[in-house]
């Protein structure tokens, strides 16, 4: 069966091995426009979440905390819930009953949660994950070009003469966007990366800058200081495709390679070096991920680049422009249909009096009737802390391991009254609700999803839910149906009569899918956004002629560097940055079931400078204000002297998010996941990733076979605390 993998924002081509009697049992690369026939480990044992052992197959309910979960029927498990929303929605308010959302369900589950939360409960507490992704770039990317969405197609890096990567670590995080890189250079383009760790793609980088976390956007400014002393801005760009430039001239005069170098811990001439490489190309790109994107002042990193961008015109054309990697499969598509706490269907603002008509005619409710914006996701968590929020359906998420400073979480969700969760499998977060309700597998459904590029492209059905598993979209309207409130507007019997709502729904907005069609976009391979009719060919690439703000032109924003929330100290002499490692996905609730991975990197480790002392394997308790946890240490000379780095896709006592600090971008409200001061010390015992949780009757973990193996030697088998 032809289809996407599920991963990340790649969103390769591939096909699902299907035996007669309907059994996902392996994979093969497709030949897609993307991918190329490759795939990387995740991709390729990505289907062994089909028919896992560990797969929920039952509602599963608790009437107390202190009760285990115990197997139910739908109906039991449907009244629960809905009697559950009547009862808090009565008692406190419409608003004190939370949706929290995710951006690795297909974009018809997407818009279909925003309709849910906003129609059938009336709540304004609608957010989703990707709140902890890729909102600094979102929102950076509205207010420079009046849009969200990458400026190019990626085969554009093959005409290109230099590209910088920022806080991207392509090679582990989107493996096998690493093809358009390594095709760039290989055509003569000059690849710069920038990231206090020498990532697999630095390492063969012509510059790498390995600056200190928390400091990008003096780095920027840093570049284009040196750009704009050297002349070689594109003046006639500037004067008439944008605005705003005098103000960020003017700014820049603060911002010489001396002083820049100061702030980041670099060789001033590195800063130089860089400038003059940007300035010079006639064709230059740059890309970032989660390493610029992840901090207080994340927005401002991200309007930064692109400032750089713009002062050098490098917009337009193949080789020329700028874009932002989305982490999760559907990280773009999950932010455009309405299950962002501020936007509506077609990335329209939810205050936009006309986008708000707009809606309203399509679903058929009053202004009234529609909530204003709400609130993001860790907020969220934290009005339930604060007992204003008190009933949560979560969907496609783990915040007990993904969302920052744990502890904190943990009491949020410990205040609820009520809590649900769906997914497919028994996450840290199910393991803890009052019902969890079994969903579907991305290869038990289709759909569409929209990749790092802006392309549309369709999953389709491989197999059959397990056991009493239901499709996502049919527990969602069930619930809707059952509580009543505009009942009839869900009544969708199939994703494909969603996708054609979700048509009408994004007509006129910048996000515009109204001219695709399941057949046009299989036929296609992929239709780039905007598309509004059905004889349009889709947008690959933006900006040729005009940015999406009304005059058409582009806004330049004055950037003032800023410290991150909490700076190193005597106590606190080290900065931890975090992320992730190339054999697993965010939370793990997938990648930590499947044995190759598992065995490939069994547990986190702390990446850590020859210069701090320590020797590989060695327990070394790392400390923050918030949390402390000991882990083997991996002594790389590819990390900076102030610096450490641990993966975050583990649970319990060895979660790199007990330690992370919750201080959000002021605009984005995106944690501050990727600096905050720590401390090291020698330890006496590493801490053991806890096994993943697994439904009543499912054998606990560790099984016999698989994990017994020897485990590999570094580097897939590093942080193993074998030396
Ligand atoms: S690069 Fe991303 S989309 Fe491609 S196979 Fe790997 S995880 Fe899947």
């Amino acid at each position: 069966m032809a289809t996407h993998c599920c991963y990340c924002g790649v969103q390769c081509g591939m096909y699902l091995r299907v035996s007669s009697d309907g059994k996902v049992f392996g994979v093969e690369p497709r030949d897609h426009d993307i991918n190329k026939l490759k795939l990387c480990p995740k991709g390729v044992t990505a289907y062994q979440q089909v028919n896992h052992a560990d797969r929920l197959t039952k509602p599963l309910m608790r009437d107390r905390r202190d009760e285990p979960l115990r197997e139910v029927g739908w109906d039991t498990a449907l009244d629960r819930v809905v009697s559950e929303i009547r009862r808090i929605q009565q008692t406190y308010g419409r608003d004190a009953f939370a949706v929290y959302s995710g951006s690795s369900l297909a974009t018809e589950k997407c818009y279909l949660m925003g309709k849910f939360a906003r129609v059938a409960l009336g709540t304004r507490h609608i957010d989703y994950n990707g709140r902890l992704c890729m909102v600094s770039a979102a929102a950076a990317n509205k207010k420079a070009f009046g849009v969200d969405r990458a400026a190019n197609p990626w085969s554009d890096m093959l005409e290109s003469d230099v590209i910088m990567l920022l806080g991207a670590n392509v090679g582990e995080c989107f493996p096998v966007a690493t093809q358009y890189f390594w095709g760039a250079r290989d055509r003569g383009a000059k690849l710069i990366t920038v990231d206090p760790r020498e990532t697999p793609i630095a390492r063969t980088a012509d510059i790498h800058v390995p600056l200190r976390p928390g400091t990008d956007a003096a780095f920027c400014n840093g570049v284009l200081h040196v750009v704009e002393r050297e002349g070689l801005l594109n003046e006639e760009f500037i004067a008439s495709r944008t605005t705003g430039w005098e103000q960020v001239r003017t700014g820049l005069s603060e911002y010489t390679p001396e002083r820049v170098g100061q702030i980041c811990g670099l060789d001033p001439g590195l800063i130089e070096k860089v400038g003059l490489t940007w300035g010079r190309a006639a064709k230059a790109m740059a890309f970032h991920a989660r390493g610029i994107e992840h901090h207080i002042q994340g927005v401002d990193n991200c309007l930064s680049v692109i400032n750089l961008c713009l002062a050098t015109g490098q917009f337009g054309a193949a080789g020329m422009g700028y874009g932002t990697i989305t982490g999760q499969g559907n990280g773009q598509g999950g932010r455009e249909h309405g299950q962002k706490s501020d936007q509506l269907p077609g990335q329209r603002m939810i205050e936009d009096p006309e986008a708000r008509a707009h809606i309203c005619r399509v679903w058929g409710i009053t202004d009234d009737e529609l909530p204003r914006a709400g609130t993001s996701a860790v907020e969220m968590v934290h009005q339930a802390e604060a007992g204003e929020i008190k009933g949560w359906i979560g969907i496609c998420n783990n915040p007990m391991v993904s969302m920052p400073d744990s502890a904190r979480i943990n009491r949020g969700y410990d205040a609820l009254e009520f809590h649900c969760q769906i997914d497919f499998f028994l996450s840290e977060t199910c393991a803890r609700a009052d019902l969890v309700l079994p969903g579907t597998s991305w290869a038990e459904d289709e759909g569409v999803s929209t990749n790092a590029e802006g392309r549309v492209v369709k999953y389709n059905k491989a197999s059959e839910p397990p056991g009493d598993a239901r499709p996502d979209w049919w527990i969602i309207c069930e619930i809707a149906r059952r509580l009543g409130r505009h009942a009839d507007k869900f009544a969708f019997s199939s994703p494909r009569e969603l996708f054609e709502e979700l048509r009408v729904a994004s007509a006129g907005g910048q996000a515009d899918y109204s001219g695709m069609t399941y057949e046009r976009i299989e036929e296609t391979g992929g239709i780039f956004w905007p598309c509004p009719a059905e004889d349009h060919p889709g947008t690959p690439r933006l900006f040729g002629e005009r940015f999406h703000h009304p005059d058409g032109r582009a806004r330049f924003h004055a950037v003032e560097w800023r410290p991150p929330a909490e700076e190193v100290d005597r106590k606190y002499p080290l900065r931890l940055t975090t992320g992730r490692t190339v054999a697993h996905y965010l939370s793990g609730n997938q990648t930590r079931r499947i044995d190759s991975l598992v065995q490939q990197t069994p547990r986190p480790w702390v990446e850590v400078h020859p210069s701090l002392g320590f020797a590989n394997g060695d327990p070394v308790t790392v400390t923050t204000r918030r949390g402390s946890a000991t882990y083997p240490a991996l002594v790389v000379s590819s990390i900076r002297e102030d610096t450490v780095f641990i993966p975050y896709h583990w649970a319990g006592r060895v979660a790199a998010n007990l330690m992370t600090v919750d201080a959000l971008d002021p605009t984005s409200r995106i944690p501050e996941f990727k600096v905050c001061a720590c401390r090291l010390e020698p330890g006496s015992k590493i801490d053991e990733p806890p096994a993943p949780p697994v439904p009543p009757g499912v054998a606990e973990y560790p099984r016999v076979g698989g994990l017994d193996r020897e485990e590999p030697s570094a580097p897939q088998g590093r942080g193993t605390g074998r030396g």
